[in-house]
């Protein structure tokens, strides 16, 4: 365990790379002795941005406070710490209240590693008495309003990345601590937390059986008859061969695709399954949503008879969700079922369309309103093949892969929060990211196959976010469904905490989680959506997850514990939707 042995500081100052590690915390926490230490145990500068601000000032605190006001002075700390953070790594401590302003809170997420410093409220008292001088304090009952400025603040300084409660002793002992919660956070195993009891085999151990490469993490979907393996990890592609020809020996193999996705990998899959003696005919689609539709299933469901692929046969899906679900209906119905594989390159089909065996095409009257439910027989998700995604696709995607924590793994949505560049960037995260997400939709496919029940939950920010999509027609120049998603999560959230249903730091922690990585959270992110509430419950209402006329939302009492709340009252929807329509964009 990481708190018996030693902390690695090179590891440390690895993960880091440039990022600081960033103090918060009250006045009188600490901040500049501990961060001093710490710095010295990293071998990395110790910058206070109070002095600096002083020092470019040349102005004391109090007196800059007493000139011009706070509000001046929060802006030119804003400035200031902004700055210092593109000089890291190193250690910055920050006054007191500069981790109040979000704007310097997203700055420090975006290029450091934050650290709340938490004493206790007699420490905090004794150590500001003996310094009277800070300019909020000025008061006719100073512990009064620290009292009051910590309990105010409190929520605000929990979103830090780590916290470090303290009673009174040796400032070493708290550098210990920073150490060693800084190691478990940035030097933890690539694995996110590990699957619970009763779900679905996990990566590692049981479910790697005979992978050919030591990198690739095996999911499985205990269906039964219809049980199938989820390969996730680099070299998935080139598996392809070896892969389907274990459970479909000298098959014929049509490949359906899409104009953007052949000319990257088509020849690879193609090259593999020859080498394992699989012959294979290949049909390309048009890229885009419009590809799900009567006519290109009929196109592609002809050209699979033309190909003479029979029931022995296998139909492999190379693409994202279009491609996915168009491909999978086509073997759903032809010669009434043969058996598909699926081979996803964007986020979103990865770690959703992929899995769960929901096939389909759109109608002129609504999104998937034609299909079936026909589990793949595999699915190989190479997690490389995603480094030629759009950063807009790939961002979209992730929204699908955060959806995962929020619905009920609150350790997977803060692997999240830690880990979310090492995701987007590739390697190992990425792939650990993928697998939870896989492991997740099974366990809740593998419980209700045909949606009946808990598979809602897979709705989270989907009751909003469908009807944003609906009332941006569709246009995936101003919304994607991923993005749909992020601003409908972060609504669900904001919509749980009026109802009282969850705390206040979630709902900001979910905001600045998707913030942080670009995607949007307010319903005024979207472009040129210029819709009120009515508008905005009328799309909902034409959802096709709307039952009887009743709307059901998946609401939540905290990060990882969602709930199906059905036959929500319509005039507490408005109510919330009049408010969030006032917030400025995030
Ligand atoms: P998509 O299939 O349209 O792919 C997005 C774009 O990325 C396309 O232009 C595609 O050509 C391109 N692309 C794909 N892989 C690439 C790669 N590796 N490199 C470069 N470009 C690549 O969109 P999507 O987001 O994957 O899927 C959306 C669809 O999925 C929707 O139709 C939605 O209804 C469906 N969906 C289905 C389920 C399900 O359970 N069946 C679940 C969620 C979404």
């Amino acid at each position: 365990m990481l708190q018996s042995r030693p902390v690695d500081v090179q590891r440390v100052t690895t993960a880091l790379g440039d990022r600081s590690v960033v103090l918060v915390g009250m006045m009188g926490a600490g901040k500049t002795s501990v961060g001093r230490r710490l710095a010295a145990r990293l071998s990395l500068p110790f910058i206070d941005a109070d002095a600096e601000i002083e020092a470019g000032a040349q102005l004391t605190i109090p007196e800059i406070f007493e000139r011009f006001g706070e509000t001046y002075f929060r802006e030119g700390e804003r400035r200031v710490i902004a700055r210092l953070l593109t000089g890291g790594p190193q250690v910055l401590a920050t006054g007191g209240g500069a981790f109040m302003n979000a704007a310097t809170r997203e700055a420090i997420a975006a290029r450091g590693v934050s650290i709340w410093l938490k004493p206790d409220v007699e420490i905090l008292l004794a150590r500001v008495r003996k310094k009277p001088n800070r300019p909020l304090l000025q008061t006719d009952d100073p512990e009064a309003t620290l009292r009051r400025i910590l309990a105010e603040r409190a929520p605000t300084y929990a979103l830090a990345d780590v916290t470090i409660e303290s009673r009174e002793g040796p400032h070493e002992a708290v550098v210990d601590l920073a150490l060693r919660r800084l190691a478990e956070r940035l030097c933890a195993p690539a694995e996110p937390p590990a699957a619970r009891p009763g779900a679905p085999a996990g990566p590692r151990a049981e479910g790697r059986r005979d992978a050919p490469r030591a990198d690739r993490i095996v999911v499985e979907v205990p269906l039964g008859a219809r049980a199938y393996a989820i390969h996730v990890g680099s070299g998935a592609l080139d598996a392809a061969g070896p892969e389907i020809a274990r459970i479909a020996p000298a098959a014929k193999c049509a490949v359906v695709t899409d104009s953007n996705v052949a000319p990257l990998y088509l020849k690879r899959l193609i090259a593999s399954l020859g080498k394992a003696g699989l012959s294979a005919a290949a049909v390309v689609c048009p890229p885009g949503e419009s590809t799900k539709s009567y006519a290109e299933f009929a196109r592609v469901s002809d050209a699979l008879i033309e190909a003479r692929v029979e029931r022995r046969d296998v139909v492999v899906a190379l693409g994202g969700g279009v491609v996915g679900d168009l491909a999978g209906f086509s073997a759903a119905s032809l010669r009434r079922g043969v058996r598909f594989v699926q081979i996803p390159t964007t986020l979103l089909a990865q770690v959703d369309s992929s899995v769960g065996g929901k096939t389909g095409i759109n109608s002129p009257h609504g999104k998937n309103l034609v299909g079936a439910f026909h589990q793949p027989s595999l699915v190989l998700a190479d997690s490389e093949v995603l480094d030629t995604l759009s950063a807009r696709e790939f961002r979209a995607g992730y929204a699908e892969v955060v959806k995962y924590g929020l619905i009920d793994d609150r350790a997977f949505f803060e692997f999240l929060e830690s880990r979310w560049r090492d995701v987007f960037s590739g390697g190992p995260a990425r792939a650990e990211a993928i697998a939870t997400s896989c492991r997740a939709k099974a366990r809740v496919v593998v419980a209700d196959e045909t949606e009946h029940g808990e598979r809602a939950l897979l709705n989270l920010g989907h009751t909003f976010g469908h009807a944003f999509e609906r009332l941006a027609h569709y246009d995936s120049r101003r919304l994607v469904h991923g993005e749909a998603v992020a601003v409908g999560m972060a609504a669900a959230f904001r919509f749980s905490r009026e109802l009282g249903l969850c705390f206040g730091q979630d709902a900001t922690r979910v905001e600045a989680h998707l913030k942080s990585v670009g995607l949007p959270t307010r319903i005024h992110d979207i472009p040129g959506l210029a819709a009120d509430a009515q508008s905005i419950l009328a799309a909902m209402r034409q959802d096709k997850k709307v039952e009887r006329g009743r709307l059901t939302f998946i609401l939540a009492r905290g990060i990882g514990a969602s709930f199906i709340a059905r036959d929500v009252d319509e005039a507490s929807v408005v109510a919330f939707l009049e408010r969030d329509l006032r917030l400025p964009p995030g």
